[in-house]
């Protein structure tokens, strides 16, 4: 054997490019789960590619470090987690039965037997011929090992295509694309190389013949045909051609394991692909890769980096501490309990200490990083309280646009009434583009369908087919991206979300984070909205007399604190029932929910507008003095008079007022020994049942003198 081909610098780059590949595979498994592949498959097929994870990065690593001592240690994680594959491999099976028809498990039963053998040739490797990097396959279980990883490894990402390929919207099988394209030519090309590398064990440097370079290229045609294959198959699918069925595991299966067995019996005999071929393809591969994970925002690269930079330094530290540990202890014969203990030290110290360095690495590195748990923390902490409509708005307006730092926003829900989806929260967007959405609007439909985040670039690009009527949407409000917001299985509304300010773009974390948010706000939306409902009277939306009681008490208290005047207007329609007898109720209703209408309309904003009874109304006017509401009164009068509330009916109003006024000479000389708050409370009830007698008192006197007037009942004090 010619040993110079096969030193360190020569294995590094083979050793690194099996790292990545494995690390991708992960990865790639890893954003299926995140993103919501909860199914069955993707677990097992998960742990299928995890178990092959930890085969390809020790197997990686041995060739990094085979010339450190723990090359020997790093080489036997690779032989035994041999074992995890047909481990987790039965985990496949047993996940996807019944799934599959027979084929699979004779694949499986085959795949388990390779396993078997080629366990037995690598125990026989590890114990008669083991260097310390890779295996050396001299026996004729080379060949069966090889098929096996080829046909399992090209199983796996056979699985995840298969998941990726039944994605709803196609932006989902773009991204299934680049990346099962990335992993797979990265992965199949790397095990060519290490196919090289393994039968350039055996040929040794001075066998390189003209035939071997001529053979050599014939194999990498048929690898790349195979490939190329395997790439119309997926473009056909994924245009919803017929032979995306080819895909079916059956057709998949009789493929790849003969085309396996034959791609690394070829290998193995005639193994010497190319170098710049194998690079070229390498570099498409990433290339690939990062495409995908940059355009479709899947990995927040920058972050990563960081997170492991600062586990490197923690490791290097924890090792460098455990080397001087053994240094300063070797000749003392350091007990085993010592060693137990440095153990238990580090299991204690590192997740600590690695949070304390991460904080600290991101606030260094992204200082306008938004503190997302913070964030969410306030927002809930001031929401759930919060049963004001239009407060919650202001906090949600707030929220978006000064921590996420959108330069515009929409919210639109779902009004129950209109049955339509409308703008009640914006920011940054002109007024005359506030559209409301039909239910069946296309984007809405979109949104259903897909359930998640839409970036418009994205769909432009890739739903050549989509209406227009999506793309005049974003337009409208000025977005970039739009969240549905889902409840309890409804889209309940949307999240329209513009440019950053700062021009960065959103990333992974920013778009959860508005996604936590969206759920946030339509819970405290719902609650605000259940208890607008409770509080208000189904036919004419204003306050239902339980809630008026309660307001008349606190405007009281507050009457009395601030010194202020307090009115109240009982208000009752003359001549009511003759409505009822005549047109009937519905029409009764009709005209009571008018009059409703048209007693909101003449009062102020935080004026207290309740039905009492039946076409009884009362309005409470906080600082409002007698006078002042006399005058109130009489235009209301006057307004009720003049309209007409259903064709040709017209009904008049009698009004009954009442004042509480709290002067300040009072409260101080009679009261201020009392003023306790029970005292004031107490005080407080019987101000509010003096008061409503008052103008109910006078409504009476109204109504008897011939009604269609205003009587006043006069002021009370707080001595009454
Ligand atoms: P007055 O001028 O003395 O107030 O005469 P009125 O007919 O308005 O007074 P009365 O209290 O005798 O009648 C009130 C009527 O209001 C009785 C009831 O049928 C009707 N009413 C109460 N609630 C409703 C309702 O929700 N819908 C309808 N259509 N009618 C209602
Ligand atoms: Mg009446
Ligand atoms: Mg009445």
């Amino acid at each position: 054997m010619n040993s110079s081909i096969i030193n360190f610098h020569t294995l590094l780059p083979y050793g690194l490019i099996t790292l990545i590949d494995g690390v991708i595979i992960f990865l790639m498994s890893l954003h299926l789960i995140y993103k919501g592949f909860k199914a069955p498959m993707v677990r097992a097929t998960f742990l299928f590619c995890a178990s092959l994870v930890i085969w390809l990065i020790s197997g990686g690593l041995t060739i990094v470090i085979s010339h450190l001592p723990i090359a020997d240690l790093v080489g036997r994680v690779f032989y035994i987690a041999w074992v995890l594959i047909p481990i987790s491999f039965l985990n496949v099976v047993y996940t996807f039965r019944g799934k599959f028809g027979k084929q699979f498990f004779v694949f499986g039963v085959v795949a388990s037997i390779f396993v078997i053998m080629a366990m037995a040739g690598i125990i026989h490797e590890v114990h008669y011929n083991y260097f310390g990097f890779y295996p050396k396959l001299k026996y004729p279980w080379g060949i069966l090992i090889n098929a096996y990883y080829f046909s399992t490894v090209g199983f796996a990402l056979a699985l995840l295509y298969i998941e990726y390929s039944r994605a709803k919207t196609s932006i989902r099988k773009n991204q299934a694309l680049f990346l099962w394209l990335g992993a797979s030519i990265g992965f199949m090309l790397n095990i060519s190389e290490t196919c090289y590398l393994v039968s350039s064990f055996e040929i040794g440097n001075s066998l390189i013949t003209t035939h071997m370079h001529v053979t050599n290229f014939l194999l990498q045609l048929i690898v790349i045909s195979f490939y190329v294959f395997k790439i119309v198959l997926i473009h056909r699918a994924i245009q919803g051609k017929t032979l995306s069925k080819l895909l079916d595991d059956k057709i998949l299966l009789s493929f790849i394991v003969p085309a396996n067995i034959l791609f690394s019996f070829l290998i193995y005999k005639y193994g010497y692909p190319l170098f710049s071929w194998g690079r070229i393809g390498i570099l498409i591969a990433f290339s690939l890769l990062f495409y995908a994970i940059l355009k479709y925002r899947l990995i927040d690269l920058n972050e990563i980096l960081l997170r492991l930079l600062v586990y490197l330094f923690l490791s290097v530290v924890f090792f460098g501490m455990w080397v001087i540990f053994v240094i300063t202890t070797a000749d003392k014969n350091t007990p085993i309990f010592l060693s137990i203990l440095y153990g238990l030290l580090i299991i204690a110290l590192f997740n600590p200490l690695h949070i304390v360095i991460q904080r600290y690495i991101y606030k260094l590195a992204f200082p306008t990083h938004i503190n997302y748990q913070k964030t969410l923390m306030d927002l809930s902490m001031k929401i759930v309280s919060v049963l004001d409509y239009h407060r919650l708005i202001e906090i949600i307006n707030d929220t978006i646009v000064n921590t996420v730092g959108s330069s515009t926003f929409a919210m639109l829900l779902h009004d129950e009434e209109s049955d339509n989806y409308i703008p009640i929260a914006v920011y940054g967007v002109k007024l005359q583009n506030l559209i409301s959405l039909h239910p069946m609007h296309d984007l809405l439909r979109f949104l259903r369908l897909v359930n998640e985040e839409v970036f418009r670039d994205v769909l432009e690009e890739e739903n050549a087919s989509l209406s227009n009527e999506i793309f005049e949407v974003f337009d409208y409000f000025k977005s970039t991206v739009a969240i549905p917001m889902v409840y309890q299985g409804y889209l309940k509304g949307v999240l329209f979300i513009g440019e950053r300010k700062n021009n960065q773009l959103y990333t992974r974390r920013d778009i959860e984070l508005l996604k936590i948010l969206a759920n946030h706000i339509l819970i405290a939306i719902d609650n605000a909205r259940l208890y607008e409902l409770a509080i208000r009277d189904g036919l004419t939306r204003l306050y239902i007399p339980r809630f008026f009681h309660q307001r008349i008490f606190e405007e009281i208290l507050n009457s009395i604190r601030w010194e202020r005047p307090l009115s109240l207007l009982m208000i009752d329609i003359d001549h009511f029932k003759s409505i009822n007898d005549n047109y009937g109720h519905q029409i009764g209703d009709q005209v009571l929910k008018k009059f409703a209408q048209v007693l909101s309309e003449e009062v102020r904003e935080n004026d207290i507008v309740a039905r009492y009874g039946g076409e009884e109304f009362s309005i409470l006017l906080p600082e409002t003095d007698n006078d002042q509401a006399m005058a109130i009164a009489e235009r209301i009068r006057t307004k009720i008079q003049k309209t007409e509330f259903d064709k040709g009916i017209r009904r008049t109003a009698s009004v009954g007022i009442a004042t509480f006024v709290a002067q300040k000479a009072f409260v101080k000389d009679k009261l201020e020994s009392a003023c306790t708050r029970v005292a004031v409370r107490e005080k407080a009830k019987k101000i509010k049942t003096e008061l409503i007698k008052r103008a109910d008192d006078a409504l009476y006197v109204a109504k008897r003198a011939g009604r269609n007037m205003c009587t006043n009942g006069g002021e009370i004090n707080i001595l009454q």
